[in-house]
């Protein structure tokens, strides 16, 4: 019994010592478990006389739970260490300067096209949409370019196996959107359609993608000089300053008749310049009078409605706006030249 004293001083010194929790486990099982030191000595005492037993067992009974006691408050210290030593090492310094954030921006293309719908919606224009996937009636005879009309050689088409195809200009929307208006008795129409378009032409100045936004006017006693007097406002108001309109005779199919809109430079203003040519002018888009062999595939009477409409390519606008000189920066995802128009150019 003597050696109790001893084993318990030994014990508890070791329970001081305990660095970490699975070593403290390691002690208790070492003293307290079944086989353990103190457990054993509980054993012994049926060697002992009859009458030093009570005593004799009384004292390792405290033995053990002095033991026990002390594990329990090395455990306590032990885990409230260790939260403590998480806590510090996750430690946020709220005096430390920020890292900042590198601060987004729309694509230019994106910020033209809402640039545009933002123009025509002041002017009472709707924007419409329509799918990219299309079929022949929608993106060619609907638009008076039946099989074999020789302009189908004029756009390059993706078609896809079941003879649909990728829409070769935003003029589809057009067709819809009539034939709606028809359907809902909602004519008169204005509308304009930005979006997507396809062709399999690839260069400096051609993507096999690109944005087109088209116009449409439908009304009773549209004209030609209301044509001329819209797009000549939306012109000014893109490129913010006084231009030069001028109209050129073309040829679309589904225009009668057709022109080309040419506007002075708005780089050199008129004075000429590597973008001009040297001219002065700039072409810019296509439009004309709605040919009746359009209305006809619509529904529209066309003794009672005249209409316009205009086609431009949403990337040319935005380079002459920005002074881009390769189409292909608008798709390259450069960061360079996204970040250059970040923060609100548009
Ligand atoms: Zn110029």
């Amino acid at each position: 019994m003597g050696e109790l004293d001893t084993l318990t001083a030994g014990a508890l010194a070791q329970i001081r010592d305990a660095g970490t929790v699975p070593a403290l486990e390691d002690i208790r099982v070492r003293w307290l478990g079944r086989k353990g030191t103190l457990t054993e000595q509980l054993k012994t005492l049926g060697s002992l006389p009859a009458p030093e037993r009570p005593t004799a067992g009384a004292r390792i009974n405290a033995a053990k739970s002095a033991v026990q006691s002390a594990i329990e408050q090395r455990r306590a210290e032990l885990e409230s260490a260790a939260i403590e030593q998480q806590l510090s090492a996750g430690a946020i310094d709220v005096t430390l300067p920020g890292r900042g954030e590198a601060q987004g921006g729309l694509h230019p293309i994106t910020a033209a096209r809402l640039r545009i719908e933002q123009i025509f919606r002041r002017a009472g224009f709707e924007v419409a949409e329509g799918p990219e996937i299309e079929d022949d009636f929608y993106n060619f005879e609907a638009l008076n370019m039946p099989a074999n009309h020789p302009a189908r050689a004029m756009h390059d088409t993706f078609y896809l196996k079941d003879g649909r195809l990728l829409r070769t200009q935003t003029s589809t929307v057009q067709i819809r959107a009539m034939q709606r208006a028809v359907q809902t008795g909602s004519l008169p129409l204005a509308l304009i359609a930005p979006g997507r378009v396809y062709r399999r032409d690839s260069d400096v100045s051609h993507s096999p993608m690109f944005h087109q936004v088209e116009g449409l006017y439908v009304d009773e006693n549209v004209s030609f000089a209301n044509l001329k007097s819209t797009l000549h406002k939306f012109m000014e108001a893109f490129f913010e300053q006084d231009l030069s309109m001028r109209l050129r005779p073309s040829y679309f199919p589904f225009t009668e008749p057709s022109a080309e809109i040419d506007i002075s430079c708005v780089l050199c203003r008129g004075a000429g310049c590597r973008v001009c040519k040297q001219t002065g002018w700039l072409e810019i888009a296509g439009c004309g009078m709605v040919h009746p062999a359009v209305f006809k595939a619509c529904g529209i009477d066309t003794e009672r409605y005249t209409g316009w409409a205009f086609g431009a390519g949403i990337e040319r606008l935005a380079m002459l706006r920005h002074g881009v000189n390769d189409l292909r920066l608008f798709f390259d995802n450069d960061l360079r030249f996204l970040a250059s128009f970040a923060g609100g150019r548009s």
